[in-house]
């Protein structure tokens, strides 16, 4: 089971990161010339046309860069481009390792102990009523006799 994220998924993954920028780019282009030109209608339609392409490759890019990108960060089978559960299982290991040890320093954070060595609580029987309290208690909760 590999405990890692290949180099090849990594690469794929800011391949993916690199056509998304690049997409966002070429899209937000066409807002400058758009800006730079505003008012100017000389070659109008050439310019129309090459904004046009320029929007439609942007977001070409873009959506093909989300998608290079997740299957870089999830693998084939476990962003769902191949149907196969066992690998998308191990593909995702990664991920669900991560939210394991997050679920547990969560534990931890509010000191819920999962299995291992319980944690032990001393109690000292009040000698007058018989209520258990806690051994750093000095006064008894029930009946207020000194412990
Ligand atoms: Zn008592």
């Amino acid at each position: 089971m590999p405990r890692h994220i290949s180099d090849e998924r990594k690469t794929a993954y800011y391949v993916g990161m690199g056509l998304q920028i690049l997409g966002a780019l070429l899209f937000a282009s066409t807002f400058v010339t758009f800006l730079i030109h505003f008012g100017d209608f000389t070659d109008f339609e050439a310019r129309a046309r090459s904004d046009g392409f320029r929007a439609f490759g942007g977001m070409s890019l873009l959506i093909i860069g989300s998608i290079v990108r997740g299957i870089g960060a999830r693998g084939l089978a476990g962003s769902g481009v191949l149907l196969d559960p066992e690998k998308a299982r191990d593909e995702l290991e990664p991920y669900s390792r991560m939210a394991g040890g997050m679920a547990k320093d969560a534990l931890e954070e509010a000191n819920i102990n999962l299995g291992g060595e319980p944690t032990k609580v001393i109690m000292v029987k009040c000698r007058s009523c018989g209520r258990l309290n806690q051994e750093s208690a000095k006064f008894c909760q029930e009946c207020g006799a000194k412990l």
